[in-house]
């Protein structure tokens, strides 16, 4: 059983990162300048956006967060959108998600620019996706797939199920596993609350990724001796050990799977670093196109 060490693998991806704009600066260019949008007090957003911010500076991207309370009305944000998209100074920004209830997230989703939509989230995105045309894809895949590029894993021909189909994470994970490519030319489940025989569906996957956001779901006995477990669940329990006064649990039950794998992330420490390192990514290739 290996460790797939999503942490190190964003760390390079930020050295990477951080070359680049050395360079862009050295030629007299400005760095790459990334917007979040926090709407309101929710705890992991605002620890989300914390780290991204953070991430931007360990890179030398400018970064700027935009805070409102939440009651902040649908048209005041729309128009800060508006606003985002319109100001040349930024090349790339996010609303951080979810959105208080009485705002509609499909509205907010559609008013970014396609050009500034480094989340990925917005239906050209998600087409051009689709289409393999060049696009940004939504970070949590993307960071996926980057760590089974960079850990060389065989996913052609093989049975992969995607446990989740969010429109941000198991829905684009199992277009781009399936998509011609390396990695990817897999043989792709997508796996749901609906699905009758989830255990026997699950146990067939050479290759299972799993988002659902449900502690420990994914037990021993769901997983083929072999596989490459891939856990992006991140679910916030009490914790009183912990100063923060919570840990987060992952969907797979890592101590008890871990043994029958020849590749699993860690529950914690993987699959984030690696989509905060997909954003930078995006944030790049978006300022890039700006110029
Ligand atoms: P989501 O929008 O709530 O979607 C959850 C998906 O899981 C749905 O498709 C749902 O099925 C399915 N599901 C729920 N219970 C199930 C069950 N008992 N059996 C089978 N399928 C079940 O969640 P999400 O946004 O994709 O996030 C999933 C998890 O990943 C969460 O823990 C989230 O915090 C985490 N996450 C982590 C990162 C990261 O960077 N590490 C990024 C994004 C998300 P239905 O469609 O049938 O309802």
């Amino acid at each position: 059983m290996k460790i797939l060490d999503g942490k190190s693998c964003s760390e390079q991806i930020r050295q990477e990162i951080k070359q680049q704009v050395t360079d862009i600066t050295a030629a007299g260019g400005r760095p790459p300048h990334l917007v979040a949008v926090l709407v309101g007090h929710d705890g992991a957003s605002e620890n989300y956006v914390a780290m991204k911010v953070k991430d931007c500076e360990q890179v030398d991207f400018d970064s700027t967060t935009v805070r409102y309370e939440d009651d902040v009305s649908e048209a005041k944000l729309l128009e800060k959108i508006a606003e985002l998209n319109a100001d040349d100074s930024i090349d790339g920004f996010i609303v951080q998600l979810p959105v208080p209830k009485h705002i509609d997230e499909n509205k907010v989703i559609l008013a970014i620019d396609a050009s500034k939509d480094v989340d990925g989230f917005c239906p050209e995105n998600v087409g051009n996706m689709m289409l393999g045309l060049p696009t940004f894809i939504s970070a949590t895949p993307n960071g996926i797939m980057e760590l089974l590029r960079r850990y060389n894993i065989e996913t052609e021909g093989k049975n992969c199920v995607v446990l989740g189909r969010s429109n941000i994470v198991g829905t684009p994970m199992a277009m781009l596993m399936s998509r011609k490519g390396n990695p990817g030319n897999a043989t792709v489940t997508i796996a749901h609350s609906r699905t009758r025989n989830l255990k026997e569906v699950c146990s067939n996957a050479d290759i299972l990724i799993v988002a659902i956001g449900k502690t420990k779901f994914v037990t021993a006995d769901m997983v083929k001796q072999g596989a490459v477990v891939i856990d992006v669940g991140q679910t916030r329990v009490p914790d009183d050990s912990r100063k923060s006064g919570f840990r987060n649990v992952g969907d797979v039950d890592f101590e008890n799977v871990k043994d029958k794998c020849s590749f699993i992330t860690t529950t914690t420490g993987c699959v984030g670093p690696m989509t905060r390192a997909s954003l930078l990514q995006n944030t790049l290739k978006a300022y890039q196109r700006r110029q």
